[in-house]
């Protein structure tokens, strides 16, 4: 039979943002190791599993990508469900993709129990290896005002993704 391993905890994040900000990338990256100049957008990605050792507790992590459906503003109410994390992320050459998030978040607030203050919730800037247009100044102040995490990456060089997935397991760990 299929080895299946033991863990802790079993957490669901999802990753949210506009088309071609790079989610699927940063889930495959993380996941997989890999980076597709080419990617097909229209194909995505449904979830990818992930085991990890966080806080001394082993996690079973399942990341949710929107494969493609963010195009169509079709992502629903039972997509959020259940979620423990979610990862907002935007491409720092593209400044609608950041001014954008705040309906984004608005989703996340809807759809959550609790307007969302359970859920963690990290910013992202992804695409760093480019010249940026987004400053990293204005990106960590507004995630601070709104109670997020924020961190800067590249799906194309590495930088930062592990650390991002790190970072919300190791908060939701935490949450009480
Ligand atoms: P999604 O629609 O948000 O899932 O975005 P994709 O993962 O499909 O990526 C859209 C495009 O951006 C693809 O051509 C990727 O190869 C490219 N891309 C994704 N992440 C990065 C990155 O960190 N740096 C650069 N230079 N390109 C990236």
């Amino acid at each position: 039979p299929p080895q299946t391993f033991p863990y802790d905890y079993l957490f669901k994040v999802l990753i949210i943002g506009d088309a071609s900000v790079g989610k699927s990338s940063m889930l495959l990256r993380f996941t997989d190791d890999s980076f597709d100049e080419h990617i097909q957008s229209t194909i995505g990605v449904d979830f990818k599993v992930k085991h990890m050792d966080v806080s001394g507790k082993r996690i079973k992590l399942t990341i949710w990508d929107t494969a493609g459906q963010e195009r169509f503003r079709t992502l629903t109410s039972s997509y959020y469900r259940g979620a423990h994390g979610v990862v907002l992320v935007y491409d720092v050459t593209r400044t609608d993709s950041f001014e954008n998030l705040e309906q984004w978040l608005k989703e996340v607030q809807l759809y959550s129990p609790n307007g969302g203050e359970n859920v963690v919730k990290l910013l992202v800037g992804n695409k760093i290896d480019l010249e940026r247009t987004v400053p990293r100044e204005q990106a960590e102040a507004w995630a601070r005002s709104q109670g997020m995490l924020f961190l800067e990456a590249s799906a194309k060089t590495k930088l930062g993704i592990r650390q991002v997935f790190m970072e919300v397991v190791q908060k939701i760990v935490e949450n009480p």
